[in-house]
C-alpha cells in the first residue's frame, strides 16, 4: 500500500511547506509547549520537528505511519467537532511514503525511547532509542522517488518562504507556544511564547512587524453563539497588503470567500476603495456549525450559515472601523 500512500500524499504533500504544516499540528495536537523546527535546503532535504508533547508509546509507533490510523476521532459522531487539527489519519504514511522518515518518541512514564524508520514506504522495526519526552519526526530528501513531484519544487528560498509564511500564520494563532526555526545550520526565527490577553500583540509584532500593530484596531465582539477577536489594520498603516490577511476557524487557519468577502465589503463600505485590508481575525463558533472535512489539506471549511457567518463578521467590522471615524 505504499502506492496507496503515494497517490495520497498527492493531496496532503505538495511541497516542504505541507510537511511542516501537518507535523508541527501534530506536536501542537500532542499538547508541545515548544516546537523546534529545522531545517536543510529549503526543507528538501531535511525537515526536523521536535516536540515536548505528548510522545508516543513504542508500542504504538508502527500504528502511527499506518494509513487511517488517527488516535483523535473515534466515531463518525466525533468527525462532527473535531477540536484537534489533524483527524483524518493520513499525513504520516503519505510523508513517510515519498521520503526518507523516521519518527522517535518517549512518552512520559517510559524510561526508554523509541524510533522507527521508514525508507520510501518501506517500513522498518521499531528499535529502542533515547529521546526526551516529546517526538521528533525527521523528513529527508522529500520526494525522492517520485521525480515528476520533485521537478516541481522550487528554489530553496521559495520553498523556505512558503513554510515560514506558514509558520507565522500559526504563531499568530498559537501565541502560548514557543517556535524555533533554523536553516542550514543557523538559527532564523524565535518566537518565544507570551500569555494570554494584553502580550498577546507582543507576538503580533513579531510576526508582522510593528508597522501592523502600531496602527491596528483591536477587535472583541460575540453574538448569536459567534465570536470574532484580532486586529484590523487601519489604512493610515504604512503597510496593507494583501499578504497580511489571516484568518481562523476555531483556531485553524482558512481560506474562505465568505470570510473573506464580507471582510473587503465592511472596508470598503467604511475606508478603504480598492485597498487591500491587513487583518488577523479569529471566528469561535459551535464546532458543529463549520465542516472542516472538506479538503485532505483542511484549509478550507464549510459554514453551515454561511449568510449569518457573514452578516455577523461584515456588521462587527463595520462598526469597529465606522467608530474610529467618529
Ligand atoms: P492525524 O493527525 O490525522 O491523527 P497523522 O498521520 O498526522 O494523523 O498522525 C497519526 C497519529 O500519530 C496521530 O493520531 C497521533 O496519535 C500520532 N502522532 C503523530 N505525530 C505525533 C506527535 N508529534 N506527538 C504525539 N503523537 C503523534
Ligand atoms: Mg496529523
Amino acid at each position: 500500500d505504499t502506492l496507496v500512500n503515494q497517490i495520497a500524499a498527492g493531496e496532503v504533500v505538495e511541497r516542504p511547506a505541507s510537511v511542516v504544516k501537518e507535523l508541527v499540528e501534530n506536536a501542537l495536537d500532542a499538547g508541545a509547549r515548544r516546537v523546534d523546527i529545522d531545517l536543510e535546503e529549503g526543507g528538501v532535504r531535511l525537515i526536523r520537528i521536535r516536540d515536548d508533547g505528548g510522545g508516543i508509546p513504542s508500542s504504538e509507533l508502527a500504528l502511527a505511519i499506518s494509513r487511517h490510523a488517527t488516535s483523535k476521532i473515534t466515531s463518525i459522531e466525533d468527525l462532527e467537532e473535531v477540536a484537534t487539527l489533524g483527524f483524518r489519519g493520513e499525513a504520516l504514511p503519505s510523508i513517510a511514503s515519498v521520503s526518507r522518515f523516521a519518527i522517535s518518541a518517549r512518552p512520559r512514564g517510559e524510561d526508554q525511547g523509541a524510533r522507527l524508520e521508514v525508507d520510501g514506504g518501506r517500513v522498518g522495526e521499531v528499535v529502542p532509542h533515547p529521546h526526551p519526552e516529546g517526538t521528533t519526526v525527521e523528513v529527508r530528501d522529500l520526494f525522492f522517488n517520485v521525480p515528476a513531484r520533485r521537478k516541481f519544487l522550487r528554489a530553496e528560498r521559495t520553498e523556505l518562504g512558503h513554510i515560514e509564511e506558514w509558520l507565522r500564520s500559526l504563531a499568530l494563532a498559537r501565541p502560548g507556544v514557543e517556535l524555533r526555526i533554523s536553516h542550514n545550520g543557523r538559527a532564523s526565527r524565535h518566537y518565544k511564547p507570551v500569555r494570554d490577553g494584553g502580550e498577546r500583540l507582543r507576538r503580533v509584532a513579531e510576526a508582522l512587524g510593528e508597522d501592523f500593530t502600531r496602527q491596528c484596531l483591536a477587535i472583541e465582539h460575540a453574538a448569536a453563539g459567534l465570536r470574532l477577536h484580532g486586529w484590523v489594520g487601519l489604512p493610515t498603516a504604512a503597510r496593507s497588503s494583501a499578504d497580511q490577511q489571516y484568518f481562523y476557524v476555531n483556531g485553524r487557519a482558512v481560506r474562505d470567500r465568505t470570510v473573506a468577502h464580507a471582510v473587503r465589503q465592511a472596508y470598503s463600505d467604511v475606508l478603504f476603495h480598492g485597498r487591500h485590508p491587513a487583518f488577523v481575525l479569529f471566528l469561535e463558533c459551535d464546532p458543529r456549525q463549520v465542516d472542516v472535512n472538506v479538503h485532505p489539506a483542511k484549509h478550507e471549511v464549510r459554514f453551515r450559515e454561511q449568510r449569518l457567518v457573514h452578516e455577523f463578521i461584515y456588521r462587527t467590522l463595520h462598526e469597529a472601523l465606522a467608530s474610529t471615524r467618529a
